[in-house]
């Protein structure tokens, strides 16, 4: 376990991860579930036990939509959003570059893309 890589995602996430009580309600109600190799509970759980490099090497950091759904439905105030996001920053942050060049993304449209996919895409640069 990297224990600088756990402060690093907590503090950047400000969220406690010990408040979380496993009932999965975050997963349930998150539209890109599908798509991720590890959901919103998991993401929690892992980072607790300090398993963030292979949430970082997983494709699911690119796949949450940043659409909040997962914080609004928890009834514990736990927020799992901010974690994916705090380690996918941590991701980009190790790879010293964003994953795509904002040049690479017209070629990615299409009619079926959701509109909150291409505004989350603008959310994933870092600052
Ligand atoms: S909804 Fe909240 S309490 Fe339930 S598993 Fe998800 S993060 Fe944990
Ligand atoms: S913010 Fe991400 S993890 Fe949470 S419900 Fe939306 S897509 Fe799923």
């Amino acid at each position: 376990m990297n224990k600088n890589l756990k402060e690093q995602v907590l503090r950047s996430s400000g969220v406690n991860v010990l408040k979380c009580m496993r009932c999965g309600k975050c997963s349930a109600t998150c539209p890109s579930y599908d798509e991720m190799e590890y959901h919103p509970h998991q993401f929690v759980y892992m980072v607790e036990k300090g398993d963030i490099g292979t949430l970082m090497k997983s494709e699911s950091i690119y796949k949450c939509l940043t659409c909040f759904a997962c914080v609004d439905r928890c009834p514990r105030g736990v927020e799992p959003a901010r974690v994916v996001e705090a380690v996918r920053l941590a991701a980009v942050r190790q790879q010293g570059g964003n994953r795509l060049e904002p040049s690479d993304i017209p070629a990615l449209l299409d009619d079926d893309l959701p509109q909150q996919a291409i505004v989350t895409a603008m959310r994933k640069y870092a600052k």
